[in-house]
């Protein structure tokens, strides 16, 4: 994620505190002209991470030891998101969507394995309509309310036991107002609709089981109006028409954590073609220049993908791609899998951007291969892909990453901690930029040749998996062989500017 224009300055208005400056940058500048709305965006998530409870069944024993799944994960940073008893494998979707009456109708068949003795448990499912419930082909009963689908299989299920839930439902999505940088989730547009959001979007359009813990496998399949675009997550299939309506169908082979898919429907430019063997699928609304910023930015996307490649080791996913839309609501970038979405914002000044497009592929490995175990971990996403921004300036023929590791350094407020910022702060400077410095201190203290053997075991330790802060230190000791514990609390978590290494 990069947060548009403004969003630092929020915590000045509303916490009363100081964040470091992040304007010096390409992003910065763009930034500025977001400020107005994220401030009021700011005064509902503060009221928003008040209000929010759990809400639906307790945890509790039941008939034959069988116990219902936990209403929520216990993540503080999204209360009631997530769910326990079970893990998703797979999620095979399909929705049909009419931008002419905002209405989505959907089948979602859900494949997972119970992780306890499972007398009932609940999906994520915010808004919509559920008409059927099963489980294993057998109805089972079901209550939808505040955001929760509660599912009571016919018969408990057994501990290691793999079920397929299957769930249908239609309605008007709506967006969810809960999200840390405003609303996020499925929001409908001129030409048609974008799904998209962190840490909330999922929910909005399939149930789900809605924490970056419970990663899983996907096949995607959209279907709308003739010459309407319906871009996701993955490797694209076969496209076909029937009656007016053009089924497009994507497969995300990889572990997806839930808040990284996402769906963009409408009038666009598709461009479909391959890089190092594999597909890349890029696309920008048709209204816009082929020869704009915005496409001039996702042209590159390959090419900074392999640049980072020879930083973080091999690219994670199957596919490869981009897309840019131009709805107001977006102010913002998201590192969706494998094809990340571009919010208008950060291709006002006219010229591309490509410091965007190396944050983002930057996730692919920090962020989304090797994704969050908890939400209080994020630095682990936003510092890497921060620090993604400052390799690629330096490659590209801008300042050093030395350079910009000074700047920073100067400009840091470190009265806020980089690990655990709290739940209104994820997206907050002390992540991106005391966490990129944080990144660039651990090379100067290792040295490049342990930093980077550190960064590519990593990537391929922990490919497909989660992990937390705890898990890096141990593994960047490992590698370098050195103490690293005193190092990061300094920079992750110290009050004073650290030493410089
Ligand atoms: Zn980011």
């Amino acid at each position: 994620m990069v947060p548009g224009s403004g969003w630092f300055d929020r915590f000045v208005t509303h916490h009363n505190s100081m964040i470091g400056d992040v304007g010096g940058g390409r992003l910065g500048r763009v930034e500025r002209a977001f400020g107005g709305r994220w401030r009021a965006v700011a005064v509902t998530v503060v009221a928003a991470v008040v209000l929010v409870s759990c809400t639906g069944d307790r945890d509790g024993p039941d008939g034959d030891g069988f116990r219902a799944g936990s209403v929520d994960l216990g993540d503080p940073y999204v209360p009631g998101s997530g769910n326990g008893g079970y893990d998703v494998g797979h999620y095979r979707l399909a929705v049909r969507y009419d931008p002419a009456d905002d209405r989505l109708t959907g089948h979602a068949e859900v494949t997972a394995t119970a992780t306890q003795p499972l007398s009932r448990f609940n999906l994520d499912l915010v808004g919509l309509d559920v008409s059927s419930v099963t489980v294993d082909g057998a109805p089972a009963k079901h209550r939808h309310a505040d955001g929760e689908l509660v599912v009571t299989p016919r018969q408990g299920l057994g501990p290691g036991s793999r079920f397929t839930v299957e769930v249908a439902y239609a309605g008007v999505p709506g967006a969810v107002a809960d999200g840390v940088l405003g609303s996020g989730g499925f929001q409908h547009t001129d030409d048609g609709a974008i799904a998209l959001g962190q840490p909330h979007s999922a929910a909005t359009w399939f149930p789900v089981n809605d924490h970056p813990s419970d990663k899983a496998t996907y096949d995607i399949e959209v279907t709308v109006p003739d010459g309407l675009a319906a871009l996701s997550n993955g490797v694209p299939g076969e496209r076909t028409s029937a009656a007016g309506w053009t089924t497009w169908r994507w497969a995300e082979r990889s572990p997806m954590a839930s808040y990284l898919t996402t769906l963009v429907i409408g009038d666009y430019r598709v461009q479909t073609g391959s890089h190092a063997g594999k597909p890349l699928v890029t696309a920008v609304p048709a209204g816009l220049p082929a020869t704009g910023p915005e496409a001039a930015s996702v042209a590159r996307t390959g090419e900074i993908a392999d640049f980072l490649a020879g930083r973080f080791g091999p690219y994670p996913f199957e596919a490869y791609g981009g897309v840019v839309v131009v709805d107001s609501r977006i102010g913002y970038a998201l590192e969706t899998q494998s094809r990340p979405v571009y919010g208008p914002g950060f291709f006002r000044t006219g010229e591309p951007n490509y410091a965007v497009v190396a944050h983002e592929l930057a996730h692919q490995w920090f962020g989304n291969s090797v994704a969050l175990a908890r939400w209080g971990d994020i630095w682990l996403n936003e510092g890497f892909a921060s620090y993604a921004e400052w390799l690629w300036e330096e490659h590209d023929g801008g300042q050093s990453a030395q350079r910009s590791f000074e700047q920073q350094y100067a400009a840091t407020d470190w009265s806020r901690p980089t690990l655990d910022p709290g739940p209104g702060r994820m997206f907050s400077s002390a992540v991106y930029k005391r966490g990129a410095l944080t990144v660039h201190a651990l090379r100067r203290t290792v040295g490049d040749d342990a930093f980077f053997e550190i960064l590519r075991t990593w990537t391929t330790e922990r490919r497909d998996g989660t992990a937390t802060t705890a898990d890096f230190i141990t593994l960047a000791e490992r590698v370098s062989g050195r103490t690293l514990g005193p190092f990061f609390d300094t920079w992750l978590t110290g009050t004073a500017p650290p030493a410089l290494p």
